[in-house]
């Protein structure tokens, strides 16, 4: 297949607007469906784009440090040509001494060195963070604002000639292919049923509006605090097996606790709340590339980290309906790969 395909895109995520993008540049006919108008799970997040952190932070990460990097890498030129603003000023772990020394082993197993930040330069760079706590910086951690960031990718992907259409997809029809990125969804698992993989993980996140913090992203312990244009998000809860996305008050304490530990004068702050549902497979990698239905395309799957791997994802769906070599990381996010498991 080349260029001329045509494509359907199931989904208005941070995957299926990356995908779509791609796929026009590349000379494909594209049209995005998506009954809700935007991507659910990519309008909730916090738009952190942390390879380093996740990989030391989550141990679903740990050993994809070098394919979290990738993607990172390739956010720059997507950023140039969309108008996605990145912020790139770094990303600092923030708490104890007995904590941040388990932080800085994981780091120095992944290679990677931290730089201990002064109790003054971490209070000039994240006003109102806890008296007591030490920090560790890292460069290589970025971030962007999600919301922002869907409309300028969907701007894009409508410029380059995507049509959008606000409908649920149910079949390739006369399509050339169809990409299913349907984040948790499990409507199209009949027809790419490597989508039966997934297991949903809730995710909450409070956004208090109004206030005013650095420019860095901070990892503390029990919670992440990230700026936005709408105020300071904190995140997220896990919870694994929950496909909903209602507001639930009490698995949000521990999340608000940690927030106040973090920083005490939140704590008579009022927050709203929001949720959202990631999709995960068993090694936490996404589902991309095709599927054993013909002409269907998975990029779906990306649990913790979907904007952060989105240009990654794109390049990948692009190069399998291009019938390009798609390199090594199609290799490891190929939706194939749990059933051959299963197999051996
Ligand atoms: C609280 C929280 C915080 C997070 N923080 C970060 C972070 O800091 N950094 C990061 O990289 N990631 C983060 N994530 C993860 C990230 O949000 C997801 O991995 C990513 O948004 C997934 O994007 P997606 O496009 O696959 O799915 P979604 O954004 O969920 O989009 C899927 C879309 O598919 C549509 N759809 C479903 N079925 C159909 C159908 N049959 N036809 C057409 N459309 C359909 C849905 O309506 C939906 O809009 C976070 C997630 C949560 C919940």
């Amino acid at each position: 297949m080349s260029r001329g395909a045509k494509v359907i895109v199931a989904g208005a995520g941070a995957l299926g607007l990356s995908v779509a993008l791609e796929l026009a540049r590349a000379g494909c006919a594209v049209t995005v469906c998506d009954p809700e108008g935007a991507g659910r799970a990519s309008a909730v997040a916090a738009g952190m784009l942390a390879p380093v952190f996740e990989a030391a932070l989550d141990v679903e990460a740990a050993d994809h440090l070098d394919l979290l990097l990738a993607a990172r890498d390739l956010w720059p030129e997507l950023a140039a040509r969309t108008g996605v603003v990145l912020d790139r000023s770094g990303a600092a772990a923030v708490g104890s001494e007995a904590w941040l020394a388990k932080v800085r082993g994981r780091l120095a197993g992944l290679g990677v060195r931290g730089a201990d930040l002064p109790r003054a330069m971490l209070e000039a760079l994240a006003p109102g963070v806890a008296p007591g706590l030490e920090a560790v910086l890292v460069r290589e951690d970025w971030r962007l604002d999600p919301r922002p960031s869907l409309a300028a990718l969907r701007g894009a992907a409508h410029a380059a000639g995507v049509a959008f259409r606000a409908e649920a997809v149910t079949a390739r029809s006369d399509a050339d292919w169809l990409v299913a990125a349907t984040g948790a969804g499990q409507g199209l698992a009949p027809l790419a049923p490597e989508l039966a993989r997934l297991t949903p993980i809730k995710g909450q996140i409070l956004r208090f509006a109004g206030v005013r913090s650095g420019p860095l992203s901070l990892r503390g312990e029990g919670c992440y605090a990230v700026a936005g244009a709408d105020g300071l998000a904190v995140g997220a809860t896990m919870e694994p097996g929950l496909d909903d996305a209602v507001v639930d008050t009490v698995a949000l304490g521990p999340l608000v606790e940690a927030a106040g530990r973090l920083f005490p004068g939140l704590r008579p702050a009022s927050h709203e709340a929001s949720a959202g549902v990631r999709a995960a497979t068993p090694d936490g990698l996404p589902l991309v590339g095709r599927s054993r239905t013909p002409g269907v395309i998975l990029a779906a799957g990306a649990r913790r980290n979907g904007w952060l791997l989105a240009p990654l994802v794109a390049r990948l769906v692009t190069a399998c309906v291009m019938g390009r070599d798609a390199g090594s990381y199609a290799t490891r996010l190929d939706p194939g790969r749990f059933e051959r498991g299963r197999a051996a």
